[in-house]
């Protein structure tokens, strides 16, 4: 896994040849043990009774408490000072009386949330993307929390057949090419990687012809991202001449009428999940039906009011709670997302798991796009940066009126220098390409919509 983290963090450039080596290796022997032993345990545990499952969050809970509480100082000061008796932990409700974790209280208490029992090499950088605007960074646990979600997701996906060893993919998400390429091929995650900042017309065509001559039977994206393609097949008639095997889309809210168009267009069933870079939920569809399973071995996840109240009836909306099982160096214990979902009447699926099954969950993410001078579309989902560009900025938003323009509004921090915006200006710039001009706009705060909520991107052209 060394050499894979590396080569994640490394630019292009240097990326590539790593890849190259990494790549004689198969693919499947590379993803290490807990990947493996995850993988396994999963195909079982699966199909485990109600009881069978609670009585491993019980043990992973208490697991994970008694570590929080000996290591963690920001944990050790939180139980002692609300009476929280670690030792006396027994039925999962009993975590109810632990105050909950936000982003601002990660924010201020970074240092303090870092468990003293590992190494400073076992604490990998991660953080959110700008979705609240406001990027929160974090730690996730090295040779632990990526390969362990990877076998998660693995587990979700051969639900419509992915079969890790095999199954080769199409991923058009927000990966950044050489300049002038429309696709490269990544032997590391055995996919063509399309690009997704240049989908001119005439781009589409040419990236059509490739997936036509690779046929890759999986499409990895998000919702919006394939929708511009679909939207292309619809007016043109060009389109996939190999069938596929299925859309796994996931990091945005699916719109009314959207999986039909993507469904219908492709002529192929779209997979979709929830789940977010702090690792604290996991819930995915169903192959049975378009509901999403609650991965109870991913994490414990809670649903409250906006009083705080633990919510445990079917059909009631509530934000999501998560407390993670996939991080003991940067602990994760009920923690809110911001995002809203509520339990789905009907708790029996024909699958025959036994996880509890939610409705469609309401993320942050809404599906809005950036116009580019050639009047194409840019999902702003793949604007997202997980790097650490915006550590010195306290706020920011995209805003645009006019098409191959873009503002970007931000609120500085006392440690912005012109380097921030240097560095910003290069990265950004990387995505939008030569057809959008970037513009800096400093402002004292954000706005908001009229219900108070955050939109990454201010859109004022009408589409
Ligand atoms: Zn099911």
């Amino acid at each position: 896994m060394i050499i894979k983290e590396i080569a994640k963090k490394s630019p292009y450039f240097i990326q590539r040849p790593i890849r190259s080596i990494y790549g004689i290796i198969p693919y499947y022997k590379k993803l290490g043990k807990i990947f493996k032993n995850t993988y396994d345990f999963l195909g079982k545990s699966q199909y485990w009774n109600k009881e069978q499952l609670e009585q491993y969050q019980v043990e992973q809970l208490k697991n994970l408490l008694v570590h929080s509480y000996n290591n963690v100082p920001y944990y050790c000061k939180l139980f002692n000072e609300c009476g929280f008796n670690v030792e006396k932990f027994k039925y999962l409700d009993d975590i109810d009386k632990i105050p909950f974790l936000t982003k601002d209280l990660v924010m201020k208490n970074t240092k303090d949330l870092m468990a003293k029992n590992f190494k400073k090499s076992d604490f990998i950088y991660s953080s959110t993307g700008g979705t609240t605007g406001k990027q929160m960074r974090f730690f996730t646990q090295k040779n632990f929390s990526a390969s362990r979600e990877w076998a998660f997701m693995i587990t979700q996906w051969s639900r419509i057949g992915f079969d890790y060893k095999n199954s080769r993919r199409i991923i058009l998400r927000n990966q950044v090419l050489p300049k002038g390429r429309l696709w490269i091929w990544d032997n590391c995650q055995r996919s063509l990687v399309v690009d997704t900042y240049h989908l001119t017309d005439e781009n589409i065509k040419k990236i059509i012809d490739r997936l036509n001559y690779e046929k890759n039977p999986y499409i990895h994206t998000y919702p919006s991202a394939v929708a511009i393609i679909c939207d292309y097949i619809k007016r043109t008639g060009y389109g996939l001449t190999y069938d596929l095997k299925g859309v796994l889309a996931s990091s945005e809210n699916i719109y009314v009428g959207q999986r039909e168009l993507i469904e219908s267009t492709l002529n192929t069933r779209m997979f979709s999940w929830y789940g977010h870079s702090e690792q604290c939920i996991l819930a995915g569809e169903c192959e049975r039906s378009n509901k999403y399973h609650i991965f109870s071995e991913y994490g414990y996840t809670e649903l409250i009011d906006n009083k705080g109240n633990v919510i445990r009836d079917n059909g009631i909306k509530g934000e999501l709670v998560g407390t993670s099982f996939n991080n003991y160096v940067m602990p994760f214990i009920r923690y809110k997302t911001e995002d809203y979902a509520c339990y789905s009447q009907d708790q029996n699926c024909k699958c025959g798991r036994n996880y509890k099954l939610l409705d469609s969950v309401e993320g942050r993410w809404l599906q809005e796009m950036i116009i580019t001078s050639k009047g194409n579309k840019i999902s702003i989902t793949a604007m997202n940066m997980h790097s650490d560009i915006f550590d010195n900025v306290k706020n920011f938003q995209f805003y645009q009126d006019t098409p191959g323009v873009c503002i970007i509004n931000i609120v500085k921090k006392s440690s912005y220098t012109v380097k921030d915006e240097n560095v910003i200006y290069r990265e950004l710039s990387k995505k939008l390409g030569n057809d959008v001009i970037l513009k800096f706009n400093y402002v004292n705060n954000i706005e908001r919509t009229k219900g108070g909520k955050y939109r990454f991107l201010i859109q004022k052209i009408k589409t």
